[in-house]
């Protein structure tokens, strides 16, 4: 029984009254939990069946490692993770042994060539190429959080042929690291078809260029032919009549007039072929050179990925190098520069076939060099090489080299090659900067000066 004095509450009853309203919260909290719990189950659930009955592979990964080594690269002062991941291409190839592949889907074996998960995980390694320089863009979209990350890799599947995927990521604000679902797209046989396409392209365009050559060359050995004879009969009348007892300086005279004539008709011959073929136009623009260098990258990267081919670009100067262009045919000499040294590495090891490209500013000049580790100069005359028609390949032209430094010296630059340490080939293109106009230096007379680079 309760009692209390008129006015004021007895003890127990307080005491009562607050232990029914704790026990009220707890109830109230346990039902909440129960309810998020199975909030939480229903979701997982979800979760699985969609990943396991999509018809899309899917990967998921823990990317959580790469975050915790990028948060610590940050507390070290690094700020510029695209320019470190740049630089250091050792941190790209740890940062991917780092990254855990926790789940897969049946669609992911059956596209691996495996039945079960065990054999997927105990072959992992065995998937993924040893060279992969997409990845690096992938730890810059780690570190930025980006929404969606999107790129192309290949993988080998068990006893199969590499494949063209497409692999995208959701790697916002929002999304947990440790486990993070990639879809892989199978593109391998729409690439198959757009090789296809690209390589009848250039097998045409190869024997339209072969062709217009042998009628080029045919019409210039016709049209030399006459005055070339009349030279020669000219020269032989010439001869003959100095031959003579009594040498008949009039008509020798005359034979000789009628060589130089000779010659003159040769001449013209020669200078209206020049003007039929013609010089390519130069449209000059102010050209960006790490944008140009980036986009020829792109360019080229699906024939570096068929031959195992790493791209590296390393920006050596933090300032944005411009000159004065024609934003295509510079283009052009890049992708002649590293058609060649990927070809220069087809014996090479495939993880020692990588191709590195650097720009930095050298006083009023931008320099851009391209570097292989194939066999570099060795044996050849690296001047003999920029001449036409110089090739040591089986359906090489011997254009490339030649087409390439006639645009540079159009361009008021220079190339050389030289041989890279310790191995490999490095060709150097150096181009006057387009400068703002700095009235000083041209009072004191500071312009010009190439520095001189060793062949
Ligand atoms: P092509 O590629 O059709 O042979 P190029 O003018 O581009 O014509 O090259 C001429 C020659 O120079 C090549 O056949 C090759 O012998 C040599 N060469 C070019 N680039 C390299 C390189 N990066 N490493 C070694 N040799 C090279």
């Amino acid at each position: 029984m309760i009692f209390w004095v008129r006015g004021a509450p007895p003890l127990a009853f307080v005491h009562l009254l607050i232990s029914m309203s704790v026990l009220a919260v707890a109830t109230l909290l346990l039902l909440r939990t129960q309810a998020m719990g199975s909030a939480v189950q229903f979701s997982e659930r979800r979760y699985r069946t969609v990943f396991d009955s999509l018809a899309v592979a899917i990967w998921e990964h823990d990317f959580s490692p790469i975050a915790a080594e990028l948060r610590r690269l940050r507390a070290r002062g690094v700020a510029d993770i695209r320019k470190y991941v740049a630089e250091h291409p050792d941190f790209v190839v740890a940062m991917r042994g780092l990254v855990r592949i926790t789940d897969v889907n049946a669609t992911a074996l059956s596209m691996m060539n495996v039945r079960a998960k065990e054999d997927f995980f105990s072959h992992l390694s065995g998937f993924l190429p040893e060279t992969d320089d997409s990845f690096a863009e992938c730890i810059i979209a780690i570190d930025e959080r980006r929404a969606l990350f999107q790129t192309e890799a290949i993988v080998v599947p068990m006893n199969g042929e590499p494949k063209q995927v497409i692999v995208a990521f959701g790697l916002g604000p929002d999304a947990c690291l440790e486990r993070v679902p990639g879809s892989i797209l199978d593109v391998s046989h729409r690439r198959l078809l757009e090789t296809q396409i690209l390589r009848t392209r250039e097998e045409l365009a190869e024997v339209q260029r072969t062709s217009a050559l042998a009628a080029m060359s045919a019409s210039i050995a016709h049209e030399l032919n006459q005055p070339m004879s009349a030279i020669h009969s000219f020269a032989d009348a010439a001869r003959r009549w100095l031959a003579r007892d009594v040498p008949n300086l009039l008509e020798t005279s005359r034979a000789l007039a009628g060589l130089t004539q000779g010659v003159e008709h040769a001449r013209g011959v020669m200078q209206r072929v020049r003007s039929l073929v013609g010089e390519a136009r130069i449209d000059f623009a102010e050209v960006e050179l790490d944008g140009l260098l980036a986009t020829t990258v792109a360019l080229m990267r699906r024939e570096a990925s068929e031959s195992g081919t790493r791209l590296v670009v390393v920006p050596l100067s933090e300032e944005t190098l411009t000159v004065m262009g024609d934003r295509i045919l510079l283009k052009q000499v890049f992708v002649n520069l590293i058609t060649n040294a990927i070809q220069a590495m087809l014996n090479e090891p495939p993880n020692s076939r990588i191709v590195t490209l650097t720009l930095e500013r050298r006083e009023d000049t931008a320099v851009v060099t391209v570097a292989d580790q194939g066999p570099g100069w060795d044996g050849l005359d690296a001047g003999q090489a920029f001449g036409t028609f110089f090739t040591t390949k089986k359906n090489g032209m011997g254009l490339g080299l030649a087409i390439s430094r006639t645009t540079i010296e159009r361009h008021e630059g220079m190339i050389f090659a030289r041989n890279a340490e310790p191995a490999g080939a490095v060709v150097e293109v150096v181009l006057p900067l387009s400068l703002p106009f700095d009235a000083a230096a041209l009072d004191c007379g500071l312009h010009g000066g190439q520095e001189e680079v060793s062949v």
